[in-house]
């Protein structure tokens, strides 16, 4: 079996992989290139596994004359930059300890070392420059087959490291099979494991919660994790009601995972998910459209296009309603829409909280009126 793409056939690649073998080393794409190319996905990052220490790596690149970034030296992975392209080099590794959330590693020279210590079948394929998959577990099959397995014992696993509870349903709801269901052992190793994930820190949480929400069809995996008590972990206080309703209105739009975010609900996500400012102004502004009744063009207006969109889809969603006739154009409307008044328009009769007061009055009758309203006619009423 082999995989091909121009991810690998970079001259840049070829020539990092070229280097770190002339020197005696192995050079093997791992986990999710190899995995994503095997299941014809678009691969994002392209990641080495070596028996090379990062000392060795990052002398073998400066030698070749390539940018290192020593990234995560500690954990043995240093970046190499050729030709533009950033590739993480990590060297092979077995865990000396696990506590549940953070392993003490080791450097090793074997592939099965390494290979045991990933998460899922699917994420533990490797394969060499020409593209050969090198399957030292037997995971080629099951990414194949679009099966989301756990590496050995799934309770065992999941102990080392709680938060591959939520990879599970991660990868389930990216490359799994919508067919075929969870994989029952792994399933019930979550649910048993669950609370495990009050351990994990809320940053690798929200990194996880983000990625499974951006997935095509994320309703699936989220149904499962509700059946399991893992959402109630994760995001406690969410309703997984809405879910599948606003996958079906969003009609194949590109996923936004705030979008789902805003639909499933949940009490401190800003803490729970770690937030950024942004994302969190934009979260509370679509909850706010969701339960009010605001019109799709007065929606475009204070949001914007994208998130009035979300707004509108999210809104439909919760409230078991059809959407609107004609709105998407009436979002794209509002958006472009200019409120005709100004500040200056009404100074200096009115100053401070005053003018504050009669700009947001102002406003309002516009909203209400279509956005139809004009100048005039405002400073007239
Ligand atoms: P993507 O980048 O699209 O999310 P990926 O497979 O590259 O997919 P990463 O989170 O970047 O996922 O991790 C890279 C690889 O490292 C995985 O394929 C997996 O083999 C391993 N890995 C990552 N996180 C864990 C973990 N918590 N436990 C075990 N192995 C892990
Ligand atoms: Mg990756």
């Amino acid at each position: 079996m082999k995989v091909t793409g121009d991810w690998l056939s970079h001259p840049g690649t070829q020539k990092l992989c070229a280097a770190l073998t002339d020197a005696g080393f192995r050079a093997l794409f791992v986990g999710g290139c190899v995995r994503n190319a095997l299941l014809d996905e678009p691969v994002g990052d392209v990641d080495l596994a070596t028996d090379a220490t990062p000392e060795n790596v990052t002398n073998i690149a400066e030698t070749a004359g390539f940018k290192v970034i020593p990234t995560g030296i500690d954990h043995g992975t240093v970046t190499v930059v050729v030709e533009g392209i950033p590739h993480e080099v990590t060297t092979f590794r077995r865990d000396v300890e696990t506590d549940g959330r953070r392993a003490v590693v080791a450097f090793s020279t074997r592939i099965e070392e390494d290979a045991h210590r990933r998460d899922l079948t699917m994420n533990a394929l490797y394969a060499d420059a020409e593209g050969t998959v090198i399957d030292p577990l037997g995971g080629l099959a099951d990414t194949l087959a679009r099966r989301v397995r756990f590496v050995g014992d799934a309770e065992t696993r999941i102990r080392e490291d709680y938060l591959r509870i939520l990879r599970f349903f991660r990868f389930h709801a990216c490359y799994g099979d919508p067919e075929g269901g969870l994989d029952p052992e792994g399933l019930a190793a979550c649910a048993a494991l669950s609370a495990g994930l009050e351990t994990i820190s809320h940053e690798r949480i929200g990194a996880e919660i983000r990625k499974l929400l951006a997935a095509p069809d994320p309703a699936p995996a989220v149904a499962a994790m509700t059946q399991a008590g893992v959402l109630a972990k994760a995001l406690p206080g969410a309703d997984p009601k809405a879910l599948a309703p606003l996958v079906h209105l969003e009609n194949a739009r590109p996923p936004h995972w705030l979008r789902r975010l805003a639909v499933l609900g949940g009490e401190g996500l800003d803490d729970a998910l770690r937030l950024s400012r942004s994302e969190s102004r934009d979260l509370t502004a679509l909850r706010q459209a969701i339960g009010g009744t605001d019109t799709p063009a007065a929606l475009g207006w204070t949001l914007g296009k994208d998130r009035g969109t979300d707004a509108i889809l999210a809104r439909a969603a919760i409230m078991e309603q059809p959407l609107p006739e004609g709105w998407e154009t009436e979002v794209t409307r509002g958006a472009k829409a200019q409120f005709p008044i100004t500040a200056a328009d009404l100074m200096p009769a009115l100053e401070g909280e005053a003018l504050g007061a009669k700009m947001k009055a102002l406003q309002t009758k516009w909203l209400q009126s279509g956005l139809i309203l004009s100048r005039d006619e405002l400073l007239k009423s």
